[in-house]
């Protein structure tokens, strides 16, 4: 088995730099997520990131509504079939304060969480 590593090591390079990217696409992805965070409560007033803390949050609607839509199906030869879906969406008005100056400011949030209903 002399070629034995010949087979072997460019299999593990090329694991290791698959693991290399993956490991940077993660830190990444991570840095995004908490940069864009810091963005959604970012201060109008001084534009410190981040520096909105979550004083009050008051629900000031919600509507229930059905809607049909077009659903993946792949238990049947048909791929797509309509489901009817119950919604319900609530809108929050959120108050937040800076923790660097002190501005208080709202911002409204929508939700909605969807079920699908049983057809006949
Ligand atoms: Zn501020």
């Amino acid at each position: 088995m002399d070629n034995w590593g010949d087979f072997v090591y460019p299999l593990l390079l090329g694991f290791g730099l698959f693991g290399v990217v993956l490991a940077i696409g993660t830190v990444f992805a991570y840095f995004f997520l908490v940069w864009w965070s810091k963005d959604l409560t970012k201060c109008p007033e001084c534009g410190k990131r981040g520096a909105g803390e979550l004083v009050e949050s008051t629900e000031i609607g919600s509507r229930v509504y059905t809607e049909w839509r077009n659903v993946r199906d792949w238990s049947s030869f048909t791929p797509t079939r309509r489901q009817l879906f119950q919604v319900t969406e609530e809108t929050h008005r959120d108050r937040l304060k800076c923790e660097s100056c002190g501005h208080q400011w709202t911002r409204t949030a929508k939700q909605s969480q969807s079920e699908k209903l049983p057809t006949k």
